[in-house]
């Protein structure tokens, strides 16, 4: 049997004359996320995108799997394609949803009808396929407000499409749509669940991740890799930059009061990568911290990190408690993968006491007792190691 995905966009619809260009931005991300699986065409008609394989030996469960991730999307059905001839029709939807009506208790059919031409009107579908359904499958009940699985039947241009239950899709602006960022990412569980939620906003992601070898192994750093991957599968291709941030790190321990090493630490990471955002050509940084989930992250300290970002710092998680947190990094499959318990280099060196009401100038002060910092700043960028992240690589 041929089959079919159909799409609805969400937001999209909000978007008046802009609604094609982001269509099209959507057909564009779909197109990149399943190509590697084969040939498939696009169709856009009225808040409907039509996905066709072009051969019947494409793996259409990967295919929406892939889809349900990709951004801008509110629901995904898969849909027999089917001769526009009512017992066709009605033997059609029995066959194709028979698993589903077979554990369902009550359904009910749904038409719509664009063909003009096609000889039943709408309400004379829902009674045939309905009727049909019935006759197969005594026990069925039909119930129009609340049923288990609702049929739906398009009697379209060129065929009849046939599915049952919607699937969620991801919800959501299509990547793209909203510039790019760059997302401070460590190995936790915070920080991919934060560049998740911005690029469901359309963002598109640089992350920059800082490593301090020999402090931190080679193991911290393939988990970044592992976590972005996660996040690639929703965000699409994720331009990774890892920093050697060990002098730095040291020279912190080495200069600078052990209560501000993560204030100090913190500044200097916003300052090592708005230089890379900058040069990137992001327009804010991402991370993701939530307020007084540890010291470094009060009110006060975020107001001393903050003045060392040259763009708008975003924090998407700011407001939330860890298990609301961890539901999100549960959903996108990242959660296992965080909690595997490699050093990050925030921990090498934590305080005994950290200063949880540190001021900006007080930071200052503690900052300008590294030597030659800009110098130090600026080898960290220089060793920025470029690294693309891609959940389904083209082909
Ligand atoms: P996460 O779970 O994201 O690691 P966290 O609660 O452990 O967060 P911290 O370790 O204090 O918090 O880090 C706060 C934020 O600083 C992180 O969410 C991340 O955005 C950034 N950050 C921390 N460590 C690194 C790192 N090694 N490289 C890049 N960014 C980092
Ligand atoms: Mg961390």
């Amino acid at each position: 049997m041929k089959e079919i995905i159909l799409i609805k966009d969400g937001e999209l619809a909000l978007k008046g004359l802009n609604r094609n260009t982001f269509e099209d931005i959507l057909i564009k991300n779909m197109r990149t996320r399943i190509s590697p699986l084969g040939d498939f065409s696009f169709r856009k008609s009225q808040s409907t995108i039509t996905v066709e394989p072009h051969s019947e030996n494409i793996d259409l469960d990967e295919a929406v799997a892939r889809i349900g991730k990709v951004f801008g999307i509110v629901g995904i059905s898969r849909a027999a394609v089917c001769e526009k001839e009512i017992g066709k029709i009605r033997e059609t939807a029995w066959n194709y949803l028979q698993d589903e009506l077979l554990f369902a208790k009550t359904f009910k059919v749904t038409a719509k009808r664009s063909d003009k031409n096609f000889p039943y009107k709408s309400p004379e579908i829902c009674d045939e396929v309905g009727g049909y359904i019935l006759s197969q499958n005594h026990r069925l009940k039909v119930d129009v407000h609340n049923p288990d699985v609702v049929v739906t039947v398009e009697v379209r241009d060129n065929a009849a499409y046939i599915h049952g239950s919607q699937l969620p899709g991801a919800g959501g602006m299509p990547s793209g749509t909203g510039g790019r960022a760059c997302l401070l990412i460590s190995g936790g569980i915070d920080s991919p669940v934060a560049g998740y939620m911005i690029a469901k906003r359309g963002v598109k992601l640089t992350a920059v991740h800082f490593a301090s070898p020999p402090y931190t192994s080679e193991l911290a750093e393939m988990k970044v890799h592992e976590l972005l991957e996660r996040v690639s599968a929703y965000a699409g291709r994720v331009n990774l930059f890892t920093v050697h941030f060990t002098e730095l790190q040291e020279a912190i321990r080495d200069h600078c009061p052990e209560e501000m090493f993560t204030v100090t630490m913190r500044r200097v990471m916003m300052k090592v990568a708005s230089k890379i955002a900058l040069w990137q050509a992001c327009d804010a940084l991402v991370t993701g911290e939530s307020l007084g989930q540890v010291a470094s992250q009060t009110i006060h300290a975020l107001k001393c990190t903050d003045v060392c970002a040259g763009l708008p710092v975003f924090r998407p998680c700011i407001g939330m408690d860890k298990n609301e947190i961890i539901e999100i990094s549960r959903k996108i499959d990242a959660f296992d993968i965080s909690i595997r318990p490699y050093e990050d280099c925030c921990t090498v060196f934590t305080p005994r006491h950290p200063r949880t009401r540190p001021t900006p100038a007080y930071a200052a002060e503690v900052e300008a007792m590294l030597p030659d910092e800009d110098a130090m700043i600026q080898r960290a960028v220089d060793s920025a190691k470029l690294m693309i992240i891609e959940a389904y690589p083209e082909k």
